[in-house]
């Protein structure tokens, strides 16, 4: 169920127009310092782990740079597309390690189609969960959210059972919910 999501060009589509809406929300509500116009200061991403054949449009990182001079702060709207500096798209990092909580050693061998993908960027995604989770600021705004806490050993499965629908609606609800995650921010390291 989720390797065929993870290879829906469709669902990708999906994520890119709700990706588009953000932006476009962004933008209108202008600059958060001075309140200047907000003009287009998108940059190219080289994300991984998206199905063949997804055109150029979906490696573009959508991005606003404040047009008043002297102010040219950015603004980088969440996305549900990429998850901060993770190289691989987010649905890549949370389907992948999803199928990763309960694995064999055949399922691990299959996961190894994906190009690039090794066990140490599995783990540190794991951490990465663990650690968003628990240690960041993001783990505060989580833990009032989430009533009772998820099990942080089980994630991401443990969060996308707190959303309803069906598994696309599930993991699009969950990549909504990181949104704090997915900013531009530079201090995060790459991972
Ligand atoms: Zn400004």
């Amino acid at each position: 169920m989720y390797q065929a999501l993870l290879a829906d060009a469709t669902f990708h589509e999906q994520l890119l127009v709700f990706d588009r809406d953000i932006a476009a929300s962004a933008r209108a509500a202008r600059c958060r310092l001075c309140g200047g116009a907000l003009h287009c200061g998108s940059y190219a991403r080289k994300p991984r782990g998206g199905p063949a054949g997804l055109g150029p449009e979906h490696a573009e990182r959508f991005s606003f740079c404040c047009a008043v001079d002297g102010c040219r702060t950015r603004a980088t709207p969440p996305s549900l597309r990429f998850l901060g500096r993770h190289v691989y798209l987010a649905t890549v990092v949370t389907l992948i390690s999803a199928l990763m909580l309960g694995t064999t050693p055949a399922r691990l061998a299959r996961l190894s189609v994906i190009p690039g993908l090794d066990r140490r960027t599995l783990a540190r995604w794991r951490a990465w969960w663990r650690s968003s989770f628990t240690e960041r600021p993001f783990a505060a705004f989580a833990r009032a959210a989430l009533v009772p806490p998820v099990d942080i050993a089980a994630l991401p499965v443990s969060l996308l059972e707190r959303f309803a629908g069906d598994v696309t609606e599930r993991l699009i609800a969950l990549l909504r919910f990181l949104g704090p995650l997915s900013g531009g921010a530079s201090t995060m390291r790459a991972i």
